[in-house]
């Protein structure tokens, strides 16, 4: 590395460049150029130019930062996020205004908002028994559990690619809708659907909810996609995921992703710690209470929530010795027995299918619709 921090100027760091929400982000190059960034994407878009001057970035760049967000005033809505710390030092010397004085003063909001956690880390500690991991998560605001959110979500489904095919995404946010009725604040959860064959559903930071290609294969109904949803809202609700994060990599650690700081290594665990890493009995309990209240709000029947899950447990010992699938999903979500019974509990209400046949055949083929599309577009 040269022992002046602002890197050879062709060198090209991987960057990942986002045209607008929803759309599926394309891998690439950055460069710093003479007027602005190059950006190359391996899929065949031209090179695109993104100049110094109409650079933006929500968080200012710090000097220790190991990758950057950023978005220009000539390509509204897009996104990109470029890894390096050579890279971001660069940036950081050719676009000064992204690393300027707002730094010092954002720097000091974030001093307080430190202060005001730490108070009440220790008021928490002092008055409650428990664990004020959760306690801490109510004190952030929004907008940072979103970018903890993203950042997991992203880690986590690095691999695989969202499903984007409009009809499907119009039957998914339909659904989304319908379920966030019931939620006191008044938020709708983004979820978001993923070619992946694994059967998972879990909810990210930020009210977000990640399902799988292979949990739609296996539901039978929309009214099981709804109660799995549900179940998954509830945790959201609650915050299980900001709290199973602080808890598992430490205040701090999460702060600097919150804060758009650093990522490096820690980072892919967050979003592994959120699929693999079960919820306690009594989270769980607290997740299908929301679940049978917000099922009922929605007037979706309740029974698609003891269905589904019992019928994984059961696909599960019918799997035997092969290495079943659902195993890990299934642990990660335990008491099915319970949740049958507490669904048989319910008093009887009116209610519709969580989505019509049309709506419901756009969800389940959301992915492969999408797949077609692409192919043919190359
Ligand atoms: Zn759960």
């Amino acid at each position: 590395m040269p022992a002046d921090r602002s890197p050879a100027p062709f060198a090209k760091s991987y960057c990942r460049f986002t045209a607008r929400r929803g759309v599926p982000p394309a891998d690439g190059t950055a460069s710093l150029g003479e007027t602005g960034i190059e950006i190359k994407l391996t899929d065949g878009t031209p090179r695109r130019i993104w100049r110094y001057d109409e650079l933006k970035v929500d968080e200012p760049i710090r000097p220790n930062a190991i990758n950057v967000l950023l978005s220009s005033g000539e390509e509204p809505g897009a996104s990109l996020f470029v890894q390096g710390p050579e890279f971001a030092a660069g940036l950081g010397a050719r676009a000064s205004q992204l690393t300027a004085r707002i730094g010092q003063v954002r720097r000091r909001r974030i001093g307080i908002a430190l202060l005001a956690l730490f108070t009440g880390l220790i008021a928490a500690g002092v008055i409650l028994s428990w664990s004020p991991a959760k306690w801490i998560a109510n004190t952030l605001p929004l907008s940072w559990r979103e970018r903890l959110g993203n950042t997991a979500r992203e880690s986590l489904t690095e691999d695989h690619k969202e499903c984007v095919d409009p009809a499907g995404l119009t039957a998914l946010k339909k659904l989304a809708t319908r379920l966030s009725m019931g939620i006191p604040a008044g938020n709708t959860f983004d979820v978001r659907v993923y070619d992946w064959q694994l059967m998972n559903a879990f909810a990210v930071p930020g009210e977000q909810i990640v399902l799988t290609k292979g949990l739609l294969d296996k539901a039978q109904s929309p009214d099981e996609v709804a109660g799995v949803l549900a179940h998954e809202m509830g945790h959201g609700i609650e915050l299980h995921p900001e709290a199973a994060i602080i808890r598992g990599v430490g205040l701090g650690a999460a702060l600097e992703i919150m804060l758009g700081g650093t990522t490096g290594g820690g980072l892919a665990n967050v979003g592994l710690m959120l699929a693999q890493l079960g919820y306690s009995r009594s989270a769980e309990r607290e997740a299908d209470k929301h679940a049978l209240e917000l099922l009922k709000a929605a007037a979706i029947a309740p029974k698609g929530l003891g269905d589904f899950f019992t019928r994984v447990m059961k696909m599960e010992a019918d799997e035997g010795s092969a290495p079943p699938k659902a195993l890990s999903w299934l642990r990660t979500h335990p008491l099915p027995e319970e949740r049958v019974r507490l669904v048989r509990q319910q008093a009887a209400y009116p209610a519709t299918p969580a989505l019509d046949a049309q709506s419901w055949q756009d969800l389940k083929s959301i992915c492969d619709k999408t797949r077609e599309r692409e192919k043919d577009e190359n």
